[in-house]
């Protein structure tokens, strides 16, 4: 491919991620609607309740791109609580501000340019941090899932949202055909970018399994991980505590 994503080292992944970003900031709600047929916002709502998320939380939505959970957490947390949305790229946090401001949701949120690996926040901080469809674009996720770990309270949840391997042979294939043939020309056609959802395809078939990440995180310290298939494993939510 134009990225050959198998071969480029650290920080050619790194600089090709932003680009991809960069790229797509202004059509990424549409693509998202279009690509998933509408079907991640009901991913979304389940990771909002299976966070089990309250008034006063204080929760860091990270490589939170444009907002769709930032949106959700701040009407939950209320005026006691505060969501910070975090993102490595300054395209998706500026349509993301801009989205949300326009939805009247200014009280309690917060913007903070970060990197997943090295987050600029105290130890113990939130009560919740949640990763939707973010983690596969960090380029060392061991690290990134060891400083989630650090700024998360006693007690505190990350819940991870990723894309990850359909349950059925049948499902894996036609879900192959779908990314590979279909998704860049949807990519092409409508935001003029098909290299991006090139990427995005390869990046999904790179992904650690279900088991493969549920292993790292116990590896960074989590405990009672656990994770929920979505849509027959082409989803799967992640969620581990911090004790
Ligand atoms: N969470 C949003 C959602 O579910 O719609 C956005 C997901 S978008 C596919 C992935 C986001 O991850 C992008 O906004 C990208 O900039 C961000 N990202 C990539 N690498 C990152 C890193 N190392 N640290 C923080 N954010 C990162």
């Amino acid at each position: 491919t134009h990225f050959g994503f198998q071969t480029v080292d650290k920080g050619d992944k790194a600089s090709m991620v932003a680009g991809v970003f960069h790229s797509v900031a202004k059509q990424y709600d549409i693509m998202n609607d279009l690509m998933s047929l509408g079907i991640h916002r009901l991913w979304k709502r389940f990771t909002i309740d299976a966070s089990g998320v309250r008034p006063g939380n204080k929760v860091l939505d990270l490589a939170g791109g444009t907002g769709d959970l930032t949106a959700k957490f701040s009407k939950i947390v209320g005026q006691e609580g505060k969501v910070i949305l975090a993102d490595i790229n300054s395209s998706m946090l500026n349509v993301g501000r801009d989205k949300l401001r326009d939805k009247g949701l200014v009280q309690n949120i917060e913007y903070v340019q970060a990197n997943a690996e090295a987050l600029p926040f105290e130890d113990n901080s939130f009560d919740i941090v949640t990763i939707a469809f973010g983690l596969r674009n960090v380029t060392d996720k061991d690290k990134a899932l060891r400083s989630i770990y650090r700024v998360l309270k006693p007690g505190g949840r990350l819940l991870v949202l990723e894309f990850s391997k359909p349950e059925h042979e049948i499902l894996n294939k036609v879900y192959d055909f779908y990314s590979f043939n279909i998704l860049p020309k949807m990519g092409e056609f409508v935001a003029k970018d098909s290299e991006s959802y090139q990427y995005l395809a390869e990046s999904i078939r790179m992904h650690p399994d279900q088991d493969t990440l549920k292993a790292m995180m116990d590896d960074a310290g989590f405990e009672q991980t656990t994770y929920h298939n979505l849509t027959g494993g082409i989803v799967a939510l992640h969620k581990g505590f911090k004790f």
